[in-house]
């Protein structure tokens, strides 16, 4: 499943949403538009800035998958 990591811009907060197809993300908070999807290297350069987790021994983990969720950080 596509999971992304979210930044909105407008209201600051960062979420996790599937995106299928052409679906367009909308902040669960403020159901603002104007998202900024993070890449996977800002999940890198995260791990490797805190260093803390490292018990998946990869970039996904079994709560999502994906490698985007805060148990992945
Ligand atoms: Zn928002």
């Amino acid at each position: 499943m596509p999971l992304f990591d979210f930044v909105c811009h407008d209201c600051g907060k960062e979420f996790e949403l599937l995106l299928m197809g052409s679906d367009r993300p909308v902040c669960p908070h403020c159901q603002s538009l104007d998202l900024e999807k993070k890449m996977s290297a800002f999940a890198v350069r995260t791990k490797g800035t805190d260093g803390s987790t490292s018990s998946g021994g990869g970039s996904k983990c079994s709560g999502c998958a994906g490698g985007s969720c805060a148990t992945c950080h």
